[in-house]
């Protein structure tokens, strides 16, 4: 069919509508600033300008033994911190290595880098970053909320935005500024050990969510004292390897980086993200920290992002001594900055210093200009100045009473409770009466670091000596609850060599000849804590030593009640018609344990939704908005294939929701017209929830062929029991549209559909 194409062009694409042809970074410059930074780099020499763009770990000036072991507690070495701060003018220090300060230590840590910073000859502070990503998660005590994986479940934008303000004003409690987070990669590759840290597979649910987190981070377009700047990553296409090991190759079509990959990223820019940290792995044979396109081109010219990129975790060295497009890492340094990287996170010691030496020589050479040094020391200082640094370097922990407080802990137990997703539930087996005894087993059951997932207190998460020990586990938080309730282990998770080994446990024997003793098995499976390569797995099946328990409890009769605490779905085909209940708690932070106790016993409706499609097979990953073409079923010939254990957006609740009148206000619309389509929610059942209402749109014939639906607008309702309400959304036409074979974004005229559950209405575009 030939359509009638509106073209819209590459610029006008990404919604730019500058009358300069290049839109502005809606994070305004301030002329003040501006000057004072023009002033500065007036005076600075270009060591001084080569040093602000060097990160170092802290570990790079902590004292060290004679066999170069950190010495605990961990101290500042001053003579090191010396020569980083004035022999080679360091601009920012990250993280701690496998450790957990207290506020009190972190704000000492701080005071002593900027007090160092300011004798130094510019006086400019450091800007420390840390991953912060589901709380303080390097501040003992903090408050830890569900993994992103998780509060995309919740499918609430307020949610995301308090995880994020809380975030920020704990992280900043510890007098760090700047949070390397959220991660915007999409979510479609279940195996790669990152994707817990992703908000799923679908682009609308990451972009919208994403902006919600970076504005809880950054609060208004001034960043107080109680907020921080995000740094949204990794840019771009990290989370797409073609085998699924993190840092691998990606192959990403033009047009699908164009309506996957770049969106979420665009959108947090747009809302005044300050930094962007780059993919460490290469798309298309470039890697991301050489690909003058993407950095240059698209992030800082069309979206006009005037904030800095920082490079991965030695990622400069890595052009050279991974990625292997440079020879040696001086013409890798020159690589990367002038792709447009702004900051390297060298970050170790004495590899900062051949990085320092080597860029002052590759400027007087001339083979790195002092137009590209200045701007990107610029952007570094914009953000110094953004943040207030000058006059406010470092933090006191007194400023920030509410560090931990209550409403905190509430704020996580509820988004923990608000993500938690009801898979089945058989016969209405769940709530469960408080008057059960029940047996709680599985090697998830009793653990923090399960909860918490990598990230947490340690880089891999799977250290329990900084755990936050107040919070109950799973086991702990039921048995609060049941009339009794015992522990069994079913099977162990061991970590051998950096790979996960389950094995079985003698104690499941027995768990079969007690289950007479028990009205229920809460059985908790998922996987130990991990991330980046160690956290690379060799498939997608759930450990068959966690199988084996359910296997073994249903030969009982006992009802078994399936816990999932996992970053990512684990093939659970085979053991799914055994479980009478499963619940996906991904992994929920702090207070999962109680939010599952939670929903388990009534307290709590579920509502989450699945933010991803929950394969079946472990050999066939498809998503929701898959084509015609995949769902042909080649050995029956129905429309079938498609038949994943869950469907992205799919979650129960304990009461029933039906929907009706889905409405559009006319039959046929021409390009920028605004559709309003409106539905009726009624909550027909006896208790009270919160359903999540999801509009997809389906473009019936097009010169690309078209995915059968696409997820454009969402919203969370609260529904009494009896209760309607009518969900109202406004959809531009434009929205509507696709990049066509030249990858421009058209709308081609025809049948589309809107789908809102199992109603559909459809119409024309003029
Ligand atoms: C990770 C980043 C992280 C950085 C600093 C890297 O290895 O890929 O996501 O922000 O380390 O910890």
């Amino acid at each position: 069919m030939r359509h009638f194409i509106l073209p819209i062009v590459l610029s006008i694409l990404f919604f730019v509508s500058c009358s300069s042809g290049q839109k502005k970074h809606s994070f305004l410059l301030i002329d003040e600033d501006e000057k004072k930074i023009t002033a500065l780099l007036n005076q600075m020499s270009i060591e001084e300008k080569v040093g602000q763009t060097c990160q170092i770990t802290l570990d790079a000036i902590l004292q060290k033994d004679k066999s170069n072991k950190l010495i605990e507690p961990h101290q500042i070495d001053l003579d090191k911190l010396d020569v980083a701060i004035n022999k080679y003018k360091v601009g920012s220090v990250l993280n701690v290595s496998n450790h957990t300060f207290t506020l009190k230590n972190w704000n000492n840590v701080l005071k002593t880098i900027q007090d160092a910073a300011a004798k130094s000859s510019t006086a400019i502070p450091i800007i420390y970053g840390v991953d912060a990503i589901h709380g303080a998660t390097y501040i003992q005590n903090s408050t830890l909320f569900p993994q992103e994986i998780g509060l995309a479940a919740s499918w609430d934008t307020s949610m995301a935005r308090e995880m994020g303000r809380i975030t920020a004003y704990e992280t900043r409690a510890s007098g760090i500024p700047w949070n390397f987070s959220p991660v915007l990669d999409i979510g479609r590759k279940p195996i790669w050990s990152r994707f817990f840290e992703t908000l799923g597979e679908d682009v609308y649910l990451a972009k919208t969510l994403g902006a919600k987190i970076v504005n809880g981070y950054q609060g208004g377009s001034s960043i107080d004292k109680n907020h921080v700047a995000a740094c949204l990553k990794h840019y771009v296409g990290y989370g797409f390897p073609r085998t699924g090991r993190d840092r691998t190759p990606a192959l990403i079509p033009e047009r699908t980086m164009l309506e996957q990959h770049l969106p979420p990223f665009e959108e947090s820019i747009n809302n005044g993200a300050l930094t962007v940290m780059i993919n460490s792995g290469e798309v298309n044979g470039i890697p991301g920290h050489a690909n003058k396109h993407l950095l240059t081109d698209v992030l800082k010219g069309q979206w006009g992002f005037s904030g800095f990129a920082v490079s991965d975790w030695e990622d400069f060295i890595n052009l050279f001594k991974v990625a292997q497009t440079d020879s040696t890492i001086k013409d890798a340094i020159a690589t990367a900055i002038n792709a447009g990287v702004d900051m390297s996170m060298v970050p170790n010691n004495p590899q900062y210093k051949t990085y320092c030496e080597k860029f002052v020589e590759l400027v007087n050479e001339g083979r790195i200009s002092q137009t590209r040094l200045d701007d990107a020391v610029r952007r570094i200082l914009r953000i110094k100045y953004r943040l207030d640094l000058f006059e406010t370097s470092y933090t006191e922990k007194e400023d920030y009473p509410d560090f931990a407080s209550k409403e905190h802990l509430q704020k996580a137990y509820l988004s923990a409770a608000e993500s938690i997703t009801l898979l089945k539930n058989k016969e209405e087996v769940l709530p469960i009466k408080t008057s059960s005894k029940v047996m709680v087993i599985g090697p998830t059951a009793n653990s923090l670091n399960c909860l918490n997932g990598a990230w947490t207190h340690t880089w891999q998460g799977v250290d329990p000596q900084y755990n936050n020990t107040k919070n109950p586990t799973i086991y702990e938080a039921i048995k609060k609850s049941a009339l009794s309730c015992d522990l069994y282990k079913g099977s162990k998770m061991e970590m051998i060599n950096g790979d996960e080994f389950d094995l079985p446990s003698t104690d499941l024997a027995l768990a079969a000849i007690n289950a007479k003793n028990y009205d229920y098995a809460v059985v908790c499976v998922g996987e130990l804590p991990s991330t980046e390569r160690p956290g690379d797995i060799y498939n997608l099946e759930l450990a068959k030593e966690q199988q084996e328990i359910v296997k073994t409890l249903s030969k009982t009769g006992i009802k078994i009640i399936l816990a999932l605490v996992e970053g990512r779905p684990k093939i659970i085909s085979e053991i799914e018609p055994l479980a009478d209940a499963i619940i996906q708690c991904y992994l929920p932070g702090d207070q999962g344990g109680v939010a599952l106790a939670d929903i388990l016993f009534g307290k709590i409706n579920p509502s989450g939704k699945l933010p991803y499609t929950y394969p079946r097979h472990s050999g066939v990953i498809m998503h929701y908005d898959h084509k015609q073409s995949e769902v042909i079923n080649g050995n029956t010939w129905a429309n079938d294939f498609f038949n994943p254990q869950y469907n992205f957006g799919y979650g129960l609740s304990y009461t029933k929701y039906m929907y009706s009148n889905l409405v559009i206000d006319k039959k046929s619309y021409s390009l920028s017209d605004e559709i309003v389509v409106t539905v009726d929610v009624k909550n027909s059942g006896k208790r009270a929830g919160k359903e999540v209402v999801q509009l997809y749109a389906r473009d019936h014939f097009a010169t690309i062929s078209p995915p059968l639906r696409k997820l454009v607008r969402y919203n969370k309702i609260a529904l009494k029991p009896g209760e309607t309400k009518t969900v109202s959304f406004r959809v531009s036409t434009e929205d509507l549209g696709f990049y066509n074979a030249e990858n421009n974004w058209v709308n081609e005229p025809g049948k589309h559909s809107f789908f809102v559950e199992n109603l559909k209405t459809s119409f024309s575009l003029k």
